[in-house]
């Protein structure tokens, strides 16, 4: 099985500074040249958080970007504009993850690994007082779970136990129960999760976290800004956010489906308290006055920030409505295409991404995902077990009948006895 690493193993070394500087017009001719190097943007449902069909949001985004991206939102106590879009657009997204209750907060940064850092980082600061006896701290989780919560636990000295999840590819109960120990200072929770797009059982782990006096994050990365709308439209959304007794934090991701640049994405605490006590670290000592930062950054610019505002307020509640409608229906018609192909089988998700499996022994997913990026089709999937995953994009429309086409000739050909090899899952974004 073949896959994808993320960094390079390589270091480019050979190439240098120019000795003068190039003029405007051979900077831009140089990055142009290395654009079209890039896969065209062929698919509307594979090239996540391009957001493509949202011309005029991406134009709303970047003159406020331009105009600001200067700004050093490190010290918005000093630029009361930018202290007033940090706060508002702030405001906006600790009210969409509050599920109606009072006193959430929330702080920025720049993308779901920064906001799991962060939740987890605050519970382990909340654990040092509220358990002083645990010295070796550990969280569970679903196996399911994003691999940003390893690495936040490998720079915060945090174990990171992860139990299997069930058949149904959502958090085994038991097995969390049944994991938790003396150390075990929090849960971790996705709604959904990234690997398989399902809701894990949110309420369940809110009664064991109370129970057990145990921080609860939710990570809401790539649900928390479709789920409240996906809602209200009618669709059933398993209880996820504070309106959850239990759930301590939450991480949701504006450069995901708040259709936000990146970087930007929030995490949301219950109250007031835990964020002021828990989550800053200030340091006085240093030579300068007493340091603090919203979240691990330091210098950050002011563009992602406003630009985030101003695509919250371009779209406003009505675009995130239609935009999630859309994607609920294009989910539906691509789910009932693949499930009318034979021999795959599309596990059951509450938002927008869609993954399948093979039922068939002879049908392959890395032969089917080989095949189908001979056809300029690039997939993102899991792997344990192989899964292809579909990542709605509200603009997927165009793609899902020649999508739908592809996938039923490739499948055909496989079980003729055509061989593509073994195709790569790509994580990349
Ligand atoms: C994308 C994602 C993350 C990581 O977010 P980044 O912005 O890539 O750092 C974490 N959890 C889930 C569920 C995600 O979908």
């Amino acid at each position: 099985m073949s896959t994808v690493s993320l960094v390079s193993t390589d270091f480019k070394s050979d190439y240098f500074l120019p000795e003068k500087g190039l003029s405007r017009d051979t900077v831009r001719q140089h990055i142009d040249r290395m654009i079209e190097m890039d896969p065209p943007e062929r698919s509307g449902l594979m090239s996540i958080y391009c957001n493509r069909g949202l011309e005029e949001g991406h134009e709303v985004m970047l003159e406020a970007f331009s105009k600001v991206y200067k700004k050093n939102n490190l010290v918005t106590v000093l630029m009361p504009g930018m202290k007033q879009i940090e706060e508002e657009l702030l405001s906006m997204c600790a009210n969409v993850l509050s599920g109606g209750e009072h006193g959430i907060v929330a702080n920025i940064t720049a993308g779901g690994s920064e906001s799991i850092f962060c939740a987890i980082n605050t519970a382990r600061e909340w654990a040092k007082v509220t358990r002083p006896q645990v010295t070796a701290p550990e969280f569970v989780a679903p196996y399911s779970a994003h691999a940003a919560l390893n690495k936040a636990g490998h720079y915060l000295g945090v174990k990171i136990k992860r139990v299997p999840v069930g058949a149904d590819y959502r958090s085994d109960m038991a097995a969390i129960r049944s994991a938790i120990g003396p150390n075990t200072i929090g849960l971790y929770a996705s709604a959904p999760n990234w690997p398989y797009g399902t809701y894990d059982h949110i309420s369940e782990f809110g009664k064991l976290a109370l129970h057990n006096d145990l921080w609860l994050h939710v990570d809401a990365c790539v649900g928390g800004f479709v789920a409240p709308f996906v809602k209200k439209l009618g669709y059933p959304v398993p209880p996820w956010d504070f309106a959850v007794p239990g759930v301590t934090s939450i991480s949701a991701d504006l450069h995901k489906f708040a259709y936000a640049m990146k970087p930007a994405s929030v995490v949301a605490y219950r109250n007031l308290e835990l964020q002021q006590k828990y989550h800053y670290v200030k340091v006085t000592e240093w030579p300068t006055i007493e340091y603090s930062s919203q979240s691990v950054l330091g210098s950050r610019s002011a563009g992602p920030v406003a630009a985030a505002w101003a695509i919250m307020h371009f779209l406003g509640e009505e675009g995130y409505l239609r935009l999630a409608r859309q994607m609920m229906e294009e989910k539906k018609r691509l789910a009932k295409g693949i499930s009318a192909i034979g021999g795959l089988k599309v596990i059951d998700t509450e938002l927008t991404l869609l993954c399948y499996v093979s039922e068939d022994d002879k049908l392959s997913i890395m032969e089917i995902v080989a095949g189908m990026e001979k056809l300029g089709w690039v997939h993102f999937g899991t792997l344990q077990p192989p899964m292809v995953q579909l990542v709605m994009e509200a603009t997927a429309e165009p793609y899902i009948e020649a999508y739908l086409n592809d996938l039923s000739d490739i499948v055909g050909r496989i079980r003729q006895g055509e061989s593509f090899g073994e195709g790569d899952l790509h994580y990349t974004r």
